[in-house]
């Protein structure tokens, strides 16, 4: 009898593979998660952005007893057990509010967000610790507890004032994005029309009096012309709390190659972030065809439940495709081989995105990211790099920064210059009492 060949054979071998693929690699995986937890033990892991205090603003009414995240929380991708099986050292907690925050009270509603991660540190001392410096980091994951920093997510919370910048450090702020989606007063955002080219000379002071309080400079979210001024300005290496590479998806929340290599010169470190449509060209691709379907709707005078209904059925029927968390990896070597080892770093969004990789799903998955890195062959050395040391030089060098520009100079008393075309208030010219 003749064997006949069946015509799809080979796309079924293919297809085949690639079902029995994922499994084989995760168990080859596995091999690799004790010593990742090791490497976890020894030196701080330390993730860039967390959006937890957004989550009990917003979906626990600012409870902390409602969020309950000292037992399992199925609702948050962050709870005490997951930050424990995850070997989390560090976690910059991001205290976000949207940029429509801008002119309604922006600074009140940043300085909530900040109370939410004094508040969340006060209810569990057991696990958290509140970390101001490099030194304050190191000695808390040596105690067995998580170093808790903050992580002020949008420019227009300091109000167009470095006196509010400077109440934001006093309250133990370690980092300032310095824009979210929209462009502030004084930076352009990378989601927003370019209305500045950049920084303007108050954002350009801004940066300085950043270098001069010890505050990192967050470029994450920002615009590439923003990028490009903070880099020539800044004295101190600057951070990506939550971006990727733009060799992988044109988004403009990633960060293009001679960028990489300038960050690299600047000392600074970007940290990975795993919003699939950031990071997955499929994932990407989608995003822009639901966006133009979006605008569709809204083209046709269609009201805003007209428009959810509809996007839900899209939704629906046309399902996100989902990477896993490999391509994270991707990320961090493409990084690696563009910027070097020493300038790359983890920065989930957590718990601020709606999908994750598979297998990057919660903060327990850690370990598991360590362990693909050890199975591609990487160095242990530069595993701790990654996890969390490059992120503590910045943060050391930034303090040196501070130290030679606090016995060089005073605060800043810089006003914001008055701009055509913004709702801002003006700088004060009345009598002084
Ligand atoms: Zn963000």
């Amino acid at each position: 009898m003749k064997l006949r060949v069946h015509p799809l054979l080979p796309a079924m071998l293919v297809a085949a593979t690639a079902l029995t693929a994922a499994p084989l690699r995760a168990q080859d995986r596995a091999r690799y998660l004790e010593p990742a937890r090791q490497i976890l033990r020894e030196v701080p892991l330390i993730d860039g952005h967390n959006d937890l205090p957004w989550e009990v603003r917003t979906s626990f009414g600012f409870s902390l007893d409602s969020a309950n995240i000292g037992q399992a929380q199925p609702r948050l991708m962050t709870d005490i057990p997951r930050l424990r099986a995850g070997l989390v050292g560090g976690q910059f907690w991001s205290t976000y509010t949207p940029s429509a925050f801008e002119g309604r009270g922006a600074a009140r509603a940043g300085m909530e967000q900040v109370d939410i991660v004094h508040r969340l540190v006060a209810k569990y001392p057991e696990t958290f610790e509140l970390a101001r410096t490099a030194d304050d980091v190191v000695r808390i994951h040596r105690a067995g507890k998580i170093a808790s920093l903050n992580g002020l997510e949008g420019g227009h919370m300091i109000e167009n004032s470095l006196a509010v910048l400077r109440d934001f450090s006093r309250l133990g702020v370690n980092y300032l994005t310095l824009t979210h989606s929209r462009n502030t007063a004084w930076a352009d955002a990378a989601t927003d029309s370019m209305i500045h080219r950049g920084l303007t000379p108050f954002g350009e002071e801004v940066v300085r009096e950043m270098n001069w309080l010890g505050m990192l400079v967050d470029l994450s979210h920002t615009s590439d012309s923003t990028m490009w001024d903070v880099l020539r300005v800044t004295q101190a290496p600057v951070i990506y709390s939550h971006s990727s590479s733009r060799h992988f998806t044109p988004h403009p929340r990633n960060v293009p190659d001679d960028i990489l290599q300038a960050v690299a010169k600047n000392g600074g470190v970007v940290m990975v972030n795993y919003v699939t449509s950031f990071i997955y060209r499929p994932a990407y691709d989608h995003g822009q065809r639901q966006d133009a379907y979006q605008r569709s709707l809204r083209q046709r005078g269609l009201d805003s439940n007209a428009v959810r209904d509809s996007m839900r059925v899209w939704n629906q029927q046309n399902p996100a495709p989902r990477p896993d968390l490999n391509v994270v990896v991707d990320h961090i070597e493409y990084i690696r081989d563009v910027a070097g080892v020493d300038h790359v770093g983890l920065g989930s969004d957590l718990d601020g995105i709606d999908e994750t990789p598979v297998g990057l799903e919660d903060v327990s998955t850690y370990p598991a990211l360590v362990a693909e890195l050890l199975k591609r062959g990487w160095r242990a050395d530069d595993v701790k790099k990654v996890v969390g040391l490059n992120v503590l030089r910045v943060m050391r060098q930034a303090e040196a920064v501070a130290a030679r520009l606090q016995r060089e100079r005073g605060p800043s008393t810089a006003q914001i210059e008055v701009l055509d075309g913004w709702t801002t208030s003006p700088p004060w010219t009345g009598p002084v009492r």
